[in-house]
């Protein structure tokens, strides 16, 4: 029976917010320049809602200036993509972040790859991609960020472990999978065509669930010891009615059997909002020609 420690996110990305606040504040005083985010929200998904109202608040809290663009979901894909580009020319605005998912009339991947590369605070643009498959400076997804962060407080060196990514995602999966890499981790990324899916994870040092389905990931998949990061953000009803939140990970049948876990809520997703008011800052450094 291993003792499980729980990686609270929450408190990281807390202590991430507070350093970053004492940063812009150097960064403003020194160039004279806030930093910018500007959020792109279309239609009424109320999740996304609820994200963006968050991202916000802690971009002011930070020190910087957020522009929230609410548009109907009506808005044609020409219309986004001229925000977009006023945007990209917008010398206020250091950070654009297109709140996905986009109604089914608009093409994301055309929006995205609007977003001018510098400004590309998610990180999705390809010119991001590939610049951090092949081993450039770029800018990072945040999410896949925030768990490299927690992994290496956690256990400081990762060089030498395997890691198993379950879910591919562009958002998630592959752009982890890519910084694990980096890392010097042995990396396997899993998905809903892999053979053995629970052998699979067994060989993980570092297993992380990357795959929006209620906590699929059960306790004998894990090795004694790993070190798991949940990133399933998954609501279900409660017994007695109501809903709570999971993870992809059966949270209560990894205890004692993982080396450390995040819960859900509380691990990987206050990192995300972390992560992006980092990346904000990186962009208008580099755009003050500072980095
Ligand atoms: P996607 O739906 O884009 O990708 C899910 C991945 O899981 C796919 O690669 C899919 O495989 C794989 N998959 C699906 N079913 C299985 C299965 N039975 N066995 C193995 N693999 C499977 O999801 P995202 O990457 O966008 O998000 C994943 C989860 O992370 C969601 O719960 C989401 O809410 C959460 N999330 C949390 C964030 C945070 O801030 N904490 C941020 C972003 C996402 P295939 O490619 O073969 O279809």
């Amino acid at each position: 029976m291993v003792e499980t420690r729980l990686i609270d996110g929450k408190a990281f990305a807390e202590a991430m917010r507070a350093r970053l606040k004492g940063e812009v504040a150097a960064f403003v005083a020194e160039t004279g320049v806030t930093p910018g985010l500007a959020v792109v929200l279309v239609g009424e998904d109320p999740a996304s809602a609820v994200y963006v109202r968050n991202k916000g608040k802690q971009t002011a809290e930070a020190g910087m200036a957020s522009f929230e663009h609410k548009l109907p979901a009506e808005t044609t894909q020409e219309e986004v993509l001229a925000l977009v580009q006023a945007l990209n020319a917008d010398n206020a605005v250091h950070g654009i972040l297109v709140q996905l998912p986009l109604p089914a009339h608009i093409d994301a991947q055309a929006v995205l790859a609007t977003i001018d590369p510098g400004k590309d605070v998610d990180g999705f643009h390809v010119m991001n991609a590939g610049r951090l498959a092949v081993g450039l400076d770029a800018l990072v997804p945040c999410t896949p960020l925030g768990c490299v962060m927690l992994l290496k407080d956690t256990l400081g060196s990762l060089a030498g472990l395997e890691a198993v990514v379950v879910g591919r995602s562009n958002i998630v999966g592959k752009p982890l999978a890519q910084l694990l890499l980096r890392e010097d981790c042995t990396v396997t990324i899993a998905h809903s065509r892999t053979r053995d899916l629970p052998a699979v994870c067994r060989r993980a040092d570092i297993l992380v669930g990357a795959v929006g389905r209620p906590e699929m990931i059960r306790g004998d998949w894990i090795k004694p010891g790993a070190t798991v990061i949940d990133v399933g953000i998954n609501r279900v009803e409660k017994a007695g009615g109501g809903t709570r939140l999971v993870g992809d990970v059966a949270f209560g049948e990894a205890q004692g059997i993982a080396g450390a876990i995040t819960p859900v809520p509380g691990g990987v997703g206050p990192m995300t909002i972390a992560c992006l008011l980092a990346n904000t800052l990186t962009a208008a450094r580099r755009q003050a020609g500072r980095a």
